[in-house]
């Protein structure tokens, strides 16, 4: 048997992203690591807390229905409760709108809006639990409807009934 690429790669170079830096990042106490996204100069959001687990900045584009997404999402780890989503920002993009994504510390980052969709989670906090879809509370809709697993809006439940509608003539409504 040959061996191509020699004994010294593990498929990883110093320069492939994280493991750039293995050594922890240095805070102030009391401040927490967090995303700050900028969109076209302006500050959307100041992510973080100090529960957060993962702190995620992405932009989606979906070239087949022209848009594009900006999220800020993760997820926390309330201590001794099961982890629980994390959301910040939601936002369409336009053409040519620039997205910058910054890490900082901060001892006053903007608080997520907290949920759990998973149902069967058995918690102890006072997390709701939220649309799968939307991520709106039951306090915030008309009303909600449940699976055993998760559950939707009646919001959504329109929404989801409007697409249906348009793509399916033997939906009525
Ligand atoms: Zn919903």
């Amino acid at each position: 048997m040959s061996c191509r690429y020699g004994p010294v790669s593990n498929g990883m170079s110093e320069r492939d992203g994280l493991i750039l830096r293995k050594d922890k990042l240095d805070l102030e106490s009391g401040a927490v690591l967090c995303l700050e996204v900028t969109i076209n100069g302006e500050q959307r959001v100041l992510a973080g807390v100090a529960t957060a687990e993962t702190i995620r900045a992405s932009v989606t584009v979906h070239p087949g229905f022209n848009q594009a997404w900006i999220t800020v999402d993760g997820e926390v780890a309330p201590e001794g409760q099961p982890n629980a989503d994390a959301h910040w920002l939601t936002g369409s993009a336009a053409l040519g709108d620039v997205v910058q994504i910054r890490l900082v510390e901060s001892n006053a980052p903007t608080a997520p809006r907290l949920g759990r969709i998973d149902l069967s989670v058995k918690a102890r906090d006072d997390i709701p639990f939220v649309c799968a879809f939307c991520g709106k509370e039951p306090k915030d809709v008309e009303g909600m409807l449940a699976s055993r697993k998760a559950m939707i809006c009646r919001g959504c439940l329109r929404e989801l009934q409007a697409i249906a509608r348009e793509h399916d003539p033997e939906v009525k409504g």
